[in-house]
């Protein structure tokens, strides 16, 4: 059995090209004792892949030339020696760019529950990554609490458009989203219910918020760092907290990054900005899937996937996030038929 793969082949600067990755086949690998072998069905396409391409320090170690690129995904397991895995299972973990993962002690895979009645997209998107970490982004890190005026940035994607629909169920008394474009911004407050979005592609972003948001910020959630959160931070209400989730718009940055101007807001207002990874939360994640799963199949949660098939697109896939192409969480569809059969 081939296993197709995509490798780093260069790295990039600024956006992903056609020479950052190849694609490759290799036999798939043996399945040793306490093993199993995983069909990946779906990757899930994070902005932090891009990051892991460079050779730079991070929360995760670059990803070296000829590797097969880093990152979640989904699939059935095919073949099993291991007492966690059984045929059948469908699995979620770090199956990487390619057709055949394997499960090892050191590759640990989570084994979905069946009978969820929600589709694979679905689980990937609220119940993956990203909706865990609009979980507790908000609610852990960013202490969010009833009557708080919440901005998340990056409104209509994965993360962002997950953290608004919490804030709002959560009693936020004001929920107003950042995207690019008219387009996404009318998403943002007709399918998910923010109460006002600003397109941050037109002039003046500051004095717009400063308008949406009178008495100030509470809580802005950041996903995409840069101008934008140097714009927000001149907006914070006393004792604010800035969650530092992710900063997008310089991911692809070649040369120096944006240098923050508005800082000294932080002092003033008493207010407190934290990142945080949302691996180090990975043993309370069945507590915000319980919380989310609910919102979804009671309607309170919408989501949306943006869904590119075929393997080989998956370096195409990556640059949708930052060209704003994606809408909604961005899925790879590997193999269609893993699922169906
Ligand atoms: P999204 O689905 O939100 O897609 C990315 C979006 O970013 C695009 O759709 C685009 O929206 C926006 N964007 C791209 N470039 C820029 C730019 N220059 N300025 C402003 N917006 C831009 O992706 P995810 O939900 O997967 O990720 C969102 C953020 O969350 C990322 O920064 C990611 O790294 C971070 N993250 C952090 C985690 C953690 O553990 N801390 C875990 C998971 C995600 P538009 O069209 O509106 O511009």
């Amino acid at each position: 059995m081939d296993n197709r793969q995509i490798v780093l082949n260069e790295r990039p600067e600024g956006k992903v090209t056609s020479s950052t990755t190849r694609l490759v086949s290799e036999p798939a690998p043996e399945v040793g004792d306490g093993e199993a072998l995983i069909r990946v069905a779906m990757l899930s396409i994070d902005p932090t892949i891009r990051t892991w391409m460079d050779d730079a320090p991070g929360y995760l170690p670059p990803i070296q030339l000829g590797e097969v690129i880093r990152g979640g995904g989904a699939g059935v397991v095919v073949e099993s020696k291991s007492s966690r895995y059984r045929e059948g299972d469908i699995v979620f973990g770090m199956t990487g760019w390619q057709e055949f993962a394997l499960a090892t002690n050191d590759n640990r895979f989570a084994v979905l529950p069946k009978g969820l009645g929600l589709d694979l997209g679905t689980v990937m998107n609220v119940l993956g990554v990203t909706g865990v970490t609009a979980y507790f982004g908000l609610l852990d890190v960013g202490a969010m609490t009833p009557g708080d005026v919440v901005v998340v940035s990056g409104a209509a994607g994965a993360t962002g458009s997950v953290a608004g629909q919490i804030a709002k169920a959560r009693g936020a008394s004001k929920v107003v989203g950042i995207a690019g474009g008219p387009e996404k911004c009318a998403d943002v407050v007709e399918r998910y219910g923010f109460d006002e979005c600003l397109d941050y592609r037109e002039a003046h972003l500051r004095r717009r918020l400063r308008a949406a948001c009178p008495s100030g910020v509470d809580l802005y959630f950041d996903n995409v760092g840069g101008e934008i959160l140097d714009d927000v931070l001149t907006t914070l209400a006393m004792r604010a907290r800035v969650v530092l989730c992710g900063a997008i718009s310089q991911y692809n940055a070649v040369g120096s990054r944006h240098g923050l101007e508005n800082t000294s807001t932080l002092i003033t207002r008493r207010a407190r900005m934290e990142g945080f990874i949302i691996l180090d939360y990975s043993s309370r994640f069945d507590e915000a899937r319980a919380e989310l799963a609910a919102m979804v199949l009671s309607g309170a949660l919408r989501h949306q996937e943006h869904i590119v098939k075929g393997l080989e697109r998956a370096p195409e896939a990556l640059n949708h996030l930052f060209s704003g192409e994606n809408r909604g969480k961005t899925l790879v569809e590997v193999d269609e038929s893993v699922l169906l059969g």
